[in-house]
Formats: structure tokens, C-alpha cells, sequence
């Protein structure tokens, strides 16, 4: 019996010292290194928070965080949209009646995105559409914290063109594609005529 509480006491005393040695220890701070420096794993030790956001981790080069849409070197292919796994990209396109530019690789745009959104709530950061995306203009950042209220919020919105525009845009198109019509049946009538 006596056996058992000095068994029992020197184990209870072996956990406890072992608490209050990262007691103490974990007052520290944390110093920041880069996940490159050799001492990476060993200068994270002995800490259990850091003064954020004053303080922030470092983040490894290969991860994969908030995407970001450089709306202005895209070409609305919708590529990124069917590969993703999650479908939490939303695109609408508008034809346009011409080359409207062109991005910073030199592809041509043909297409207004009248709707870019992509719902960072359902997105599961396979990073997916950022690999077949021909002009290389969805990223990944080192942003991981963008902190919303409202579940709505996570919902990014990138097109730049406002409702207004794209109405006029649509309808630019429809015109366009109406005289092309009527050119082309007036063509079929001059056939038949000459036939
Ligand atoms: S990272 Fe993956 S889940 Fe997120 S939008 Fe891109 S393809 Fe979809
Ligand atoms: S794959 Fe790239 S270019 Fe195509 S719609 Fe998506 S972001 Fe734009």
C-alpha cells in the first residue's frame, strides 16, 4: 500500500514537473525564421503563441492560400470553372463584337467577364485552376487570413465590368449577331434568285 503511494506520487511529481518546465518555457516568443533557415523546427520550439497579427509564421513558398484573379490577363476561357472539383467558380461571359485586347502574355480577348466569382467557403485549395489556366492569371497568394462576418463575404467577386456595361455589351452582341443574320439570308435569297 505504502509502495503504491510513493509510485503514485513520484509519477504525479513527473508530470507535473514536466508541466511546469514548458510552463515556463513557453513564455518566450516566438521568433520568426524562414522555413529555408536550418533552424526552422528547432527556433519554433518552446513557444505556444505568437503576437499576431504583429507576429505572423512563416509561410512555406509551395502553399496554397486565397486565390487572387488578375481579371485583367484573362480571357474567360471557363477552363478553371470545369475543372473545379467544387465548382466554386462562377463565370459569365459576354462575346465581344471584337478584339477588345489583349493580356500581358499577348493572347487575344474576345470575351468580357461579365461575372467572376469564386466562393472561397466551398473551395477546397486543390489548386486545380490555377494549373490549367493558359495565361497564368488565377494565383494562389500567401494570404490566409481574410477575415469575414458574413458567410456571403467569402464569395470574391473579380469582374470589373459593371451591370450597366455588361447589359450593353449583350446587347452590342445581340445586334451584331442580327445583322449578321439578316446578311446572311439576304445572301441565301440573292442565290436562290440567280439560280
Ligand atoms: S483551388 Fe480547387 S477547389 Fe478552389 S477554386 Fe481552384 S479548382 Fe476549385
Ligand atoms: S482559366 Fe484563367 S484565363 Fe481561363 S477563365 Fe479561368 S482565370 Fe480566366
Amino acid at each position: 500500500m505504502i509502495k503504491r503511494t510513493i509510485n503514485g506520487l513520484i509519477t504525479a511529481w513527473k508530470g507535473l514537473s514536466l508541466t511546469i518546465k514548458h510552463l515556463f518555457k513557453s513564455n518566450s516568443k516566438r521568433e520568426i525564421v524562414s522555413i529555408t533557415d536550418d533552424n526552422y523546427f528547432k527556433k519554433q520550439g518552446n513557444t505556444n503563441t505568437i503576437q499576431y497579427p504583429k507576429q505572423q509564421l512563416p509561410i512555406p513558398e509551395v502553399g496554397r492560400y486565397q486565390l487572387e484573379v488578375e481579371i485583367d490577363d484573362c480571357i474567360v476561357c471557363d477552363l478553371c470553372a470545369k475543372v473545379c472539383p467544387v465548382d466554386c467558380i462562377d463565370i459569365e461571359s459576354i462575346k465581344a463584337t471584337e478584339v477588345i485586347g489583349q493580356t500581358s502574355d499577348g493572347s487575344k480577348k474576345m470575351l468580357y467577364a461579365a461575372k467572376f466569382d469564386i466562393d472561397m467557403a466551398k473551395c477546397m485549395y486543390c489548386g486545380l485552376c490555377t494549373i490549367v489556366c493558359p495565361t497564368e492569371c488565377i494565383v494562389m497568394t500567401n494570404q490566409y487570413d481574410r477575415t469575414v462576418f458574413e458567410l456571403k463575404d467569402l464569395t470574391y467577386e473579380f469582374s470589373d465590368m459593371s451591370p450597366e456595361d455588361a447589359a450593353e455589351k449583350r446587347m452590342l452582341l445581340e445586334k451584331q449577331q442580327a445583322e449578321k443574320q439578316a446578311a446572311k439570308l439576304a445572301a441565301m435569297k440573292q442565290k436562290e434568285g440567280g439560280a
